[in-house]
């Protein structure tokens, strides 16, 4: 049942008090991805929201969502984008700039790996303030493809990610645990 998935992810994700700084509460997925039974359910719940969307792409963003979303995009059977950061791939890419607490960032993907029939499914460990989300939605639009839903294994609900997200997205789904 989705509750006892729930459980099962939940209770393999650890807190990890004042990392990657004093204040924060760093939710650390290895130990779910250590676990093939947690990894395998969290990635068949993923590909089931995939097909019910229709997507034809997962785009995971860098670093956790390319480990979550790689194999999503095998189990679903649709190709995988990856949003890294700034500088990191090889060919001609579109960036998009997000603001951060202190300063900004940049995530880019190739120019070439999405197309104007493209649903996206974006995928990532933890929405926080929604920052680096809202950031993907900008860039797989600005790529000419169609943003299909947004799914977290996570949402640190504090932060105000998903009212953040809320005019961006409309009404595309944001899923999270
Ligand atoms: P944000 O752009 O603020 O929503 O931050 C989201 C990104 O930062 C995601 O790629 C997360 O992997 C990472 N992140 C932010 N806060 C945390 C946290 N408390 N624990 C783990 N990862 C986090």
């Amino acid at each position: 049942s989705p509750e006892q998935l729930r459980s099962l992810l939940i209770s393999r994700i650890r807190d990890v008090a004042d990392y990657p700084k004093p204040g924060v509460t760093f939710k650390d997925i290895t130990p779910l991805l250590a676990d093939p039974l947690a990894f395998t359910a969290l990635t068949d719940a993923l590909a089931n929201r995939c097909a019910e969307y229709g997507a034809t792409k997962i785009v995971g963003l860098e670093a956790r969502g390319f480990i979550l979303g790689a194999p999503v995009a095998v189990r679903a059977g649709v190709g995988f984008v990856p949003a890294r950061k700034a500088g990191k791939l090889p060919g001609p890419t579109l960036g998009q700039n997000y603001a951060l607490e202190y300063g900004a960032a940049e995530i880019e993907i190739h120019a070439d790996a999405l197309s104007a029939g493209d649903r996206v499914l974006v995928v990532d460990d933890v929405l926080a303030t929604g920052g680096t989300a809202e950031a993907s939605v900008e860039l797989v639009r600005r790529a000419g493809a169609q943003v299909a839903g947004v799914c977290v294994l996570l949402e640190l609900g504090f932060l105000g990610g998903r009212e953040r997200l809320a005019p961006v997205l409309g009404a595309v789904p944001l899923d999270a645990l």
